[in-house]
């Protein structure tokens, strides 16, 4: 595995490639992260991991600051996964000018959007950044992330990028909790409560699977997410990839939920399509 840290480096590195696969992360990488480089080494010649703590899609009361770091052990990961060149570019090498930001049209008014103003915007921009830099055959995402995965589809559909986007699924921990860079945060009891968010989400299929109204179902949801000293940031359903309201064409509804705990805030959410 190389390390790369400039631009023309790795550039020079990717040039006549047969397939790149692209893993962009923020790093403190755990098996989710891993799952995706596997794919990606499955599926192309040469594997490229980004890590990138990217300051334009954190908010000012937000984690930016402490979010966990562990350049050693990310190497051994990214070795040990089969990674080919990881990038690691400063905010110097990825916001040169800063003249330019790719802005959401839509679908950033709802869920982890409406909650995180401007996140999304500073995804699609480092995630074209990276495009543009790696050229990547195809890049790979967690669905874990749902609403991000949507909003990189349209990007790449509208802006006609010529990369194959991957979705990903969910990799949990043994209780069900997803796994997230974040899970480090939580003291021993928010762990201790954390995996009944995926138990709720659990509930919330079988109830759909029953047929029960999905108003009913997220009033339920939300029932079951009231853990003690934490609060519902958000427990909502939208089309899916859309992330428009759900009507009576709705095939695949994404019901999604975050949890603001004292020490995290964390995301999951169940992909349910209708009559599957
Ligand atoms: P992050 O480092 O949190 O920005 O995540 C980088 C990529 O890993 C994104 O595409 C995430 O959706 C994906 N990812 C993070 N956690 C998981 C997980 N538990 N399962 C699958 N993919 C994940």
């Amino acid at each position: 595995m190389k390390i790369m840290r400039s631009v023309a480096q790795l550039q020079e590195a990717l040039g006549g490639q047969h397939s790149i696969g692209f893993v962009p992360t923020m790093g403190f990488l755990h098996e989710g992260h891993a799952s995706l480089l596997e794919q990606a080494r499955a599926e192309n010649d040469i594997v490229v991991l980004s890590i990138f703590i990217n300051p334009t899609q954190f908010g000012p009361n937000e984690d930016l600051d402490r979010y966990p770091r562990d350049e050693t052990r990310d190497q051994q990961l990214a070795q040990s996964a089969g990674v080919d060149y990881l990038f690691y570019p400063t905010n110097e090498v990825m916001y040169p000018l800063d003249m330019a930001r790719v802005t959401v049209r839509s679908g950033d008014d709802v869920l982890c959007g409406a909650s995180r103003p401007g996140h999304f915007d500073g995804v699609l921009t480092v995630v074209s950044k990276l495009f543009n830099i790696v050229r990547p055959t195809r890049a790979y995402f967690g669905l874990k992330d749902a609403q991000q995965l949507a909003l990189i589809e349209g990007y790449v559909a509208d802006y006609f990028v010529p990369v194959e986007i991957k979705r990903c699924p969910i990799i949990r921990e043994a209780d069900g909790l997803a796994k997230s860079s974040r899970n480090v945060y939580l003291s021993d009891r928010e762990r201790e409560q954390a995996p009944g968010i995926q138990q709720a989400l659990v509930e919330a299929k079988q109830a759909l699977d029953q047929g029960q109204p999905l108003e009913t179902v997220l009033e339920k949801t939300r029932t079951l997410l009231q853990f003690e000293g934490a609060a519902i940031d958000y427990a909502e359903a939208v089309a899916y990839p859309t992330l428009g309201p759900v009507d009576a064409t709705t095939e695949t509804i994404l019901l999604a939920v975050a949890v603001q705990f004292e020490s995290a805030r964390l995301i999951d959410n169940l992909l349910y399509t209708r009559g599957a």
